[in-house]
């Protein structure tokens, strides 16, 4: 269902991508991890079409993001990690947009986004009549969410999703993720938060400085590696040192 092949990004003479490949079937959730600046929103701005790739391509659905722009787009939803939206629009404008951007008729787009309203609990006073500027974090979050899912997308991209939702609405996404990937969905999870990607993705992939280090199962990856957990892999892997001694002595330093 997604296909990633190659792919490379070049800023100047730094790699920030490096010949990534990974093939994802349907109905898996994917935890697309790595330390900062390792490459995971470049990734994921490639994969969507937003910016090209230096070399490689990646397939949605079977449609070629740099050949088949429109028919891969049609086939993906992006809740990006800006969440950036039209601020001078309601949230059922921004919406209505979108979801015409997509070719769904105003009646069946009304009554999707009243679904998702719904289970968000955002209010539809809110949306009709609260331009997005005056939005909370998590409430401009949910309309992004819902923005990505309205035209019912086989692939969907996440960067730090739950980055603003509250506990009860955190919960709710994560027992929708599940529904979505067991109706055939395919998701990809970008997130610092490990103790959830260990809990809602089937599979992770770790990137460190543009390349691909381990892929598989997490309780797989944490069994190969003899590490306590995803958290304990992930620093053992991408960092490399003693974080409680390192805390000591920065703290020893800042006294001095
Ligand atoms: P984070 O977890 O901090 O969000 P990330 O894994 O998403 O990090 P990227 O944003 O993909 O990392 O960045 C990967 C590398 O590419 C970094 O070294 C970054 O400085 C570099 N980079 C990203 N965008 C640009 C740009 N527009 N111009 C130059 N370098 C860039």
């Amino acid at each position: 269902m997604l296909s990633l092949r190659g792919l490379t990004k070049r800023y100047g003479v730094q790699t920030a991508v490096d010949h990534l490949s990974l093939e994802v079937p349907a109905g898996q959730i994917v935890g697309l991890l790595g330390p900062n600046g390792a490459g995971k929103t470049t990734t994921l701005r490639m994969v969507t079409g937003l910016l090209k790739p230096d070399e490689g391509t990646a397939l949605i659905a079977g449609r070629d993001i740099t050949l088949e722009p429109v028919e891969a787009k049609r086939a993906l939803g992006f809740v990006p990690d800006s969440g950036a939206v039209y601020e001078s629009l309601t949230g059922m404008e921004y919406l209505l947009m979108v979801a015409s951007l997509y070719g769904i008729e105003e009646s069946a787009a009304v009554e999707r986004v009243a679904r998702f309203i719904e289970f968000f609990e955002l209010g539809m006073d809110t949306l009709e009549r609260k331009l997005l500027g005056a939005y909370s974090k998590g409430m401009r979050r949910k309309v992004v969410i819902t923005a990505a899912l309205l035209h019912q997308p086989k692939v969907v991209f996440l960067d730090e999703p739950l980055d603003g939702l509250d506990a009860n609405a955190a919960v709710g996404f994560k027992a929708l993720l599940e529904t979505l990937a067991r109706e055939g969905k395919t998701i990809v999870y970008s997130s610092h938060i490990l103790d959830v990607v260990e809990r809602v993705c089937h599979r992770v992939a770790i990137i460190h400085q543009g390349r691909l280090l381990v892929d598989g199962a997490p309780e797989n990856l944490i069994r190969e590696h003899a590490a306590a957990s995803l958290e304990q892999l992930f620093t053992r892997l991408t960092g490399a040192y003693d974080h409680e001694q390192r805390a000591e002595s920065f703290a020893r330093s800042l006294r001095s």
